[in-house]
């Protein structure tokens, strides 16, 4: 990718064919920050306003789940801005998941024993960094940080941040205004306001909060590369690797659960019944520390339609469709959006009002699938992984893929190790279920008619 700039014959309204916009994202986490990376690759003049400090040199970095599993489509991502090795360096391959039942016994169902994709854990501020840290190369990205965005005036581009400490108020503007501003978008919040854009949002009614699994000996304490499960029915716990040897559990509870638990003595009790192997592995006294540390946190689903305004105004990421975290696919989802938008960029005679409204038109049934499909494994995760009709499904899944590699894609493997639109996956899912229910309904058939006509044989031979 070059770094010429073109020549512009944009009239602002985003009618003729582009030249180099001047671009704003609303948003320096990871989907913002590559988006902008994207963006200046291609010429652009890209300003990019994050909320926060910049979080290469914060001292305490706050938010949500300290690593993500990066599958396919991020990595696509990735690689298209040259990132893709330098982050799977340090990323720790998880292999399949790792299911601790109750007694503690512990059994593993590989993603891909047929091709051995995996999955990998990758720290968010880690990632973050690199982003950010390559944007760095660009002279025409131009970082605001702490720069809250407040109000956007969608048909003219135009925006008004408060700036920390003072909260003074900051005016920008630009061609075009790209919102990768999280869950809580204040850029689609504006959006919604106006007619024909499509919204929904569903909490669900569980919460998370994240505990440790530390180091010890500076050694893992469980075997590093899997995606560890505890599925306790209407509950469950998941833990992915650190590079750092620790281990990032999530744990996922209704929060009328949550509310149960208000006591140390609650707390152990509770662990001691249903996580008693991580007991030991986390250690009481941490346990504790890191349970009474921050209330449990809110998981929203989101759905909106279409995700751009006239010419003016998109967004992309959890801004767009910010989902339950159970596929590990908000991130990839979000960084294939930057994908598909820069195929679109890379279209000369597409105007921006046609490059936003393709990228629409393009995305939104496969944004809404994962976000339904994320919801799907949700259940899967804390109550499907332990039935034996869930292992028999994949083992046949596992056995058929393996006799027919084009053919037969399972659910999982194509979501998370393929780039198959989100919406195809489901529909590819279905058609399996039928056919399968097919053979098992002709087979039931068959058997019956075998056992039927051999009754009547002997019958008869015995009557003759
Ligand atoms: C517990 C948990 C685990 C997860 N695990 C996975 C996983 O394993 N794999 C995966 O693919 N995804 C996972 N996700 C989802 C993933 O975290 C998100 O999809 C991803 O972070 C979305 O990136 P984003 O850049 O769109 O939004 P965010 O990461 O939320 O970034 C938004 C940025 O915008 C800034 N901002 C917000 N408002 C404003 C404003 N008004 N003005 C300026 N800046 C603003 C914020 O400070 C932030 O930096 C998980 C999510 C959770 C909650």
């Amino acid at each position: 990718m070059s770094n010429a700039i073109p020549q512009s014959t944009e009239n602002g309204n985003g009618l003729q064919s582009r030249g180099p916009l001047k671009v704003a994202i609303i948003g320096g986490g990871l989907v913002g920050s590559l988006a902008a990376l994207s963006l200046a690759r291609r010429g652009h003049e890209v300003h990019l306003y994050e909320y926060r400090e910049d979080i290469r040199t914060a001292e305490l970095v706050q938010g949500r789940s300290i690593n993500l599993a990066l599958s396919q489509r991020g990595r696509k991502a990735l690689a298209e801005v040259g990132l893709e090795q330098e982050v799977l360096a340090t990323a720790i391959p998880m292999r399949g998941r790792m299911l601790h039942d109750i007694k503690g016994n512990r059994t593993v169902v590989l993603y891909d024993p047929c091709t051995n994709q995996c999955l990998y854990s990758v720290g968010r501020k880690y990632l973050n960094e690199v982003l950010l840290n390559a944007g760095e190369k660009f002279p025409n990205i131009q970082r605001h940080f702490e720069h809250k965005l407040h109000y956007v005036n969608l048909t003219q581009g135009r925006m008004e941040f408060k700036r920390a400490p003072n909260k003074e108020i900051v005016e920008a503007n630009a061609d075009l205004v790209i919102g990768c501003d999280g869950a809580f978008s204040t850029m689609r919040q504006q959006m919604v306001k106006t007619p024909g854009v499509n919204y929904s949002q569903e909490y669900i009614e569980h919460g998370y909060l994240e505990l440790c699994i530390p180091a010890k000996n500076g050694e893992f304490q469980m075997p590093e590369n899997y995606l560890h499960i505890w599925p306790r029915d209407a509950f469950m716990m998941i833990a992915l690797p650190n590079q750092d040897k620790s281990f990032t559990v999530t744990l996922s509870m209704p929060f009328k659960v949550f509310d149960t638990i208000r006591t140390t003595e609650e707390l152990l009790n509770f662990f001691h019944k249903y996580y008693a192997d991580a007991v030991p592995l986390i250690g009481e006294e941490r346990l504790v520390k890191d349970f009474f540390k921050m209330p449990p946190q809110h998981l929203v689903s989101v759905k909106c339609h279409p995700y751009h305004y006239g010419a003016k105004a998109l967004i992309l990421g959890d801004a767009a469709h910010a989902m339950v975290p159970y596929y590990g696919q908000g991130l990839n989802a979000g960084m294939e959006d930057c994908t598909f938008l820069m195929s679109l960029f890379d279209q000369p005679n597409l105007t921006t009002a046609e490059i936003l409204e393709q990228f629409t038109e393009l995305r939104w049934r496969d944004a809404h699938a994962i976000c339904d499909l994320a919801m799907y494994n949700y259940v899967e995760m804390r109550d499907l992984t332990k039935r034996i009709s869930f292992r028999c499904r994949k083992w046949l899944d596992t056995q058929l893929f393996r006799w027919y590699p084009s053919v037969w894609v399972p659910l999982y493997n194509s979501v998370s190790f393929t780039s198959m639109p989100y919406s195809k996956c489901i529909a590819n899912r279905k058609w399996q279920d039928k056919l399968l229910s097919n053979v098992f309904i002709s087979a039931t058939v068959a058997l019956v008619a075998i056992g039927v006509s051999t009754y009547f044989g002997v019958f008869k031979i015995s009557y003759f």
